[in-house]
């Protein structure tokens, strides 16, 4: 080893779902939407104006959080955007969770926490889901430095109750509470209805899935103006101009066509559910989900396996070789075309392997 490596900051990092550059696959491996963002975001894009590039973007990316502060009836000091969910996650991490004592999470969830925590050099504490990929509120009612939980949960797609997310909020009130809504538009009931009654609580949410925007990098939070304050000095003591100009204008001109958004989300959730109907007619189990994803395991046929046999036909789901989910994909809701021949291709390997 170099001298110089003793002084490196070393972290284990995220291993991002696989991008390939083939367009010839059906492509169902992280989460993204199988429709276009909606043609109000796309005109943004083709009549940019070359001055607005020439400039830096409004640090402040102003026209996108008040157009979030409008939709979602907050002030518009209570919203904090970012470069996709990850980047304001990350920025929570680095703000709110400074203390010694252990941040709390899932054993089972998005497997970004971890990684945060590690670079920040929090320490953290993982808090088991039951048998049925459920969490125990219970779990996370003692000290702690904090807490982040996905709402409905990644990789499980399994929606806790907001009576039950709310509890946890209440029984912390001393530590901030993040809330991820990455999935919440496909059938969940949102944290944010809570922020006038817990100044501790942070509600999460992204334009990747539900806006169809995961190649614009859109991300942004809500919490009390005080919370918000804090997030936006950790942001501006690291990189003023996170956001850039067209991506801010997009997610502006996306939130307010309401109509797509709620068309886009109907077809993902109708495909959703024809979806479960068939896996479990080919003798799949899975939780229930409220997101654009399901997260499925068969018995006759170990889950490795089948990955392996979808991606030769060319249809990329997820795995993770992991501990207690060994046995799951991770399958993204595409069209109804994708998952007609995702269902007629595991109908017909089923079939001959099982
Ligand atoms: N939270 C969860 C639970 C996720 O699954 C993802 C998607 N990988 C993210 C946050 C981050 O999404 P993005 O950075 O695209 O907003």
């Amino acid at each position: 080893m170099a001298a110089w490596e003793e002084n490196v900051r070393k972290v284990i990092p995220y291993t991002p779902g696989e991008q390939p550059l083939r367009t010839d696959i059906i492509k169902l491996n992280t989460n993204e939407n199988p429709y276009p963002p909606s043609p109000k975001a796309l005109e943004v894009l083709r009549s940019i104006d070359r001055e607005a590039l020439r400039k830096y973007p409004d640090p402040e990316a102003k026209e996108l959080t008040e157009e979030l502060a409008g939709y979602y009836s907050v002030k518009p000091c209570q919203v904090f955007a970012g470069v996709g969910s990850d980047d304001v996650l990350a920025m929570s991490f680095l703000t709110f969770f400074n203390g010694k004592k252990p941040i709390l999470f899932p054993d089972i969830t998005y497997s970004f926490y971890d990684v945060w925590a590690d670079l920040y050099q929090i320490p953290y504490e993982c808090q088991p889901l039951d048998d049925k990929f459920e969490i125990r509120p219970e779990d996370y009612k003692k000290d702690c430095g904090g807490i982040v939980i996905p709402n409905p949960n990644a990789p499980t797609g399994v929606e806790k109750d907001l009576s039950e997310i709310e509890e946890i909020i209440a029984a912390n009130r001393d530590v901030i509470v993040i809330i991820d809504e990455a999935y919440i538009d496909f059938g969940g009931t949102s944290a944010v209805k809570l922020l006038p009654r817990y100044d501790n609580l942070l509600v999460v949410q992204t334009f990747s899935k539900s806006r169809s925007l995961a190649g614009m990098r859109i991300g942004y939070a809500f919490g009390n103006e005080k919370l918000i304050k804090y997030l936006n000095d950790v942001k501006y003591s690291f990189n003023s101009y996170t956001m850039n100009t067209v991506a801010a204008a997009m997610g502006a001109a996306a939130v307010r066509d309401d109509v797509y958004f709620r068309e886009t989300i109907d077809k993902i959730v109708s495909t959703r559910e024809w979806t479960k109907k068939e896996l479990a007619r080919l003798g799949f189990t899975f939780p229930d989900s409220k997101s654009n994803f399901i997260f499925a395991s068969h018995a006759g046929c170990p889950a490795a396996e089948l990955f392996e046999a979808l991606k030769a036909q060319g249809i990329y789901v997820r795995y993770f070789a992991k501990p207690r989910i060994d046995n799951y994909l991770r399958i993204t809701i595409g069209t109804d075309r994708e998952m007609k021949v995702l269902v007629e291709f595991l109908e017909q390997f089923l079939g001959e392997n099982v």
